[in-house]
């Protein structure tokens, strides 16, 4: 697989499912056969991601990416060879922080990686070329923030009229609702993806964005149908 294909959720996933580490090896960077140059997308991927395990409690040494011509089959024995002794040095995840505590943050960033793609994308596209930069390009402030300040989708009762777009096209079935009827969102459900505060018609405008504060619970069903 193309290190450009090498997602948030599948390390998230991995150290979900107890792995100690995770290796990614990608070709040479500014070698990339293609336009799209894969592997800056990677790098930038997993030091946005060592910053997120350094929150979660995990040591980011355990996350590694290394770059190497496929040929170099010395290269890649050295380097996979240098991480399994760094983890064995490390031991178990359960060496970092308290297993509990670890499942349930890792859950947590596993339900938000749409939402962090989407309010990381602008610095996840950026293709990072200079070496000294790297190291700051995330700052654990800034990751520590967007996880403290994280934003819940509600939908106005007293605007929405029934229209069923938002329910259609949410990706993970979150809206409950029918035609004629107050659509609600379940939030436990949400992966913040954006989409049906930006499906909904500006005429209704019924979802809200809301940051750092409860959301109003939600109509009991007796109490959803839209009149008129
Ligand atoms: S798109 Fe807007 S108006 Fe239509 S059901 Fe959803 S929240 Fe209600
Ligand atoms: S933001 Fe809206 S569309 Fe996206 S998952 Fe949440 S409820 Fe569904």
């Amino acid at each position: 697989m193309c290190s450009g294909r090498i997602d948030l959720e599948f390390v998230f996933r991995a150290f979900a499912n107890g792995v100690d580490g995770v290796f990614i090896g990608g070709c040479i960077l500014d070698e990339c056969n293609f336009a799209t140059h894969g592997n800056y997308h990677a790098l930038n991927m997993v030091l946005m991601s060592k910053k997120i395990m350094a929150y979660t409690g995990l040591n980011p040494d355990r996350l590694n990416i290394a770059f190497m011509s496929s040929g170099d089959g010395t290269a890649y024995v050295k380097a996979v060879n240098g991480f399994v002794d760094r983890i064995k040095k490390l031991g178990p995840i359960s060496n970092d922080t308290e297993e509990s505590d670890l499942a349930r943050k890792l859950s947590r960033v596993r339900q938000l990686i749409p939402y962090i793609k989407m309010v990381k994308r602008e610095k996840l596209d950026v293709q990072l070329k200079d070496e000294a930069a790297r190291e700051d390009f995330y700052a654990a402030d800034e990751i520590d923030e967007m996880f403290e300040h994280v934003v819940s989708y509600y939908i106005d009762p007293e605007k929405c009229r029934g229209c069923m777009i938002c329910a259609r096209n949410c990706p993970v079935d979150a809206i409950e609702g029918g035609k004629k009827m107050i659509h609600v969102i379940d939030q436990t459900a949400c992966i913040k993806c954006d989409t049906c505060y930006t499906l909904c018609p500006d005429k209704f405008d019924a979802v809200q964005k809301i940051v750092s504060e409860q959301v109003p619970e939600p109509l009991p069903m007796e109490a959803r149908a839209i009149s008129g």
